[in-house]
């Protein structure tokens, strides 16, 4: 691509740098943005610092959140006792879409995966640990995407969460995931939430 501005050329490099976008859209976002007024780019500009700079992550179960305990966690009106573990935030926003869930989440950042150097440390798990440890936890479901990276979190979970009292579940596995929680329709998602399963029954 010929540029003929190197202003140009530059935000474009920095839109290409996000996931799924190409060259070629990089160039129509930001020649978009450069129709809009000064009061809409700015405006656009200052959502993304203000999230960069303000954005927590709730202290007891990691997801994104504008306090530091997230409205989940602090809502009285959930299950404290069943903790749903998931990879990030849009799994969480995929189950709460179903309606069908009470209790709470815990976010794990991310999924066991050697071929990309992420090992256990590089997740949250001390810190669901750290909650099975503290609070009265009767039942951890594990909704993790069905891959090889899914699996191999939930084989490492379940043998931390054995030494404890809890009930440990994942989610049906049988549907057809698109590998990922929030392409799984709601519907499908919800129930298979409702028929979770014990995990021992999965391995045996
Ligand atoms: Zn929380």
């Amino acid at each position: 691509m010929n540029f003929s501005s190197k202003l140009l050329e530059q935000a474009v490099d920095e839109f290409g740098r996000l996931p799924g976008i190409g060259r070629k859209t990089a160039l129509r976002l930001v020649l978009h943005l450069l129709k809009q007024s000064d009061m809409e780019v700015s405006r656009f500009t200052q959502s993304l610092s203000n999230l960069k700079e303000n954005i927590k992550y709730c202290s007891t179960c990691f997801n994104i959140s504008d306090e530091a305990i997230c409205e989940i966690c602090q809502s009285l009106k959930r299950d404290k006792s069943t903790i749903c573990v998931v990879e990030d935030t849009r799994d969480v926003m995929a189950i709460e879409n179903t309606n069908q869930y009470q209790g709470v989440y815990h976010v794990l950042g991310g999924l066991i995966s050697p071929m990309d150097g992420i090992g256990p440390a590089d997740l949250k798990i001390e810190g669901l640990i750290d909650r099975l440890r503290k609070g009265e936890i009767n039942e951890v479901i594990l909704a993790l995407s069905a891959t090889m990276e899914g699996d191999t979190t939930i084989f490492y979970l379940y043998r931390k969460l054995k030494e404890f009292n809890v009930q440990v579940s994942t989610i049906a596995r049988g549907i057809a995931f698109g590998g990922e929680l929030e392409y799984v329709d709601e519907i499908t998602l919800g129930r298979s939430i409702a028929t979770r399963v014990p995990y021992e029954r999965n391995v045996s």
